[in-house]
């Protein structure tokens, strides 16, 4: 038996731990669809944005903040996966959202931006969608929802077929592709992580859940976000829990800088 179907085997045994199941479902996700089909298939998705007339901002002031952002924690993610990372505004104030697809592109909407406190939020955001990448969950989502045959004919070789039926799978469902909780957890380890590793204070994504459930509830502009990313307490108390356990540091909140890019978007 070769090491991807004993692999493939793990993720029916009960005996996997998580993070053995996580592992394998990654080697899966990555000997199915290549860096380079990812590239391809993340701008197959932003040529549908395109075509649904998606609203990009052009206002160079706000794309450049956002990606120095970006680029405060790419550095860290890169050691993980290599990518060509792009990023994206979408000139929209009434949606509080943010999205990754695969191949490295993320998006952010302004209204995301708008409705940060501060620049910790922001990263903890960002990195959150930079965790989804790194961890390859579009892929790993796919798999998990396309089953056993798609890993049983992964493992005897006979994958070409389940690798396009997975590409277009992966291309119609675009940003609305939804992931599971673990993934979700992941990313939101990976945000802590990578917001850490910049300086910023790590518990940003989980205060600016807290903040907006508060301000919101869970309907209003709001729910875009909260519709795929469930501010549960559950997830806010793992994310802490994390941050106390691997001692991740970084007290950068960043106001200042947020509110120019916020006055930027002519935010009063
Ligand atoms: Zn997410």
């Amino acid at each position: 038996m070769n090491r991807s179907a004993l692999l493939a085997l793990c993720i029916f045994a009960s005996a996997c731990t998580l993070t053995q199941r996580r592992d394998t479902e990654k080697v899966i996700a990555q000997s199915l669809i290549s860096d380079d089909q990812e590239f391809q298939l993340g701008l197959q998705v932003h040529e549908q944005l395109k075509k649904d007339n998606t609203k990009f901002l052009e206002n160079p002031t706000v794309e450049l903040y956002v990606e120095s952002l970006a680029r405060k924690m790419i550095a860290e993610a890169n050691k993980e996966r290599k990518l060509d990372w792009k990023w994206f505004v979408i000139d929209d104030p009434a949606t509080v959202n943010a999205f990754a697809t695969p191949g490295g592109r993320i998006y952010v909407y302004t209204g995301l931006l708008l409705a940060a406190e501060n620049e910790a939020e922001v990263i903890g955001v960002l990195g959150h969608e930079i965790g989804h990448v790194v961890g390859r969950h579009s892929a790993r989502q796919l798999v998990a929802s396309n089953g056993l045959q798609v890993v049983v004919d992964m493992a005897l070789g006979k994958n070409g077929g389940e690798v396009a039926k997975l590409a277009a799978g992966l291309a119609g469902k675009g940003a609305q592709l939804a992931y599971g909780r673990d993934m979700e957890l992941e990313a939101d380890q990976y945000g802590a992580r990578y917001a850490s590793g910049a300086g910023y204070d790590p518990r940003g994504l989980a205060t600016f859940f807290e903040k907006l459930k508060a301000k919101y509830g869970d309907t209003g502009p709001v729910m875009t976000f909260f519709s795929t990313h469930p501010a549960n307490s559950d997830r806010i108390t793992k994310v802490t829990e994390l941050i106390a356990a691997e001692n991740l540091q970084g007290t950068e909140l960043g106001v200042t800088s947020l509110k120019a890019a916020q006055a930027a978007l002519g935010k009063k």
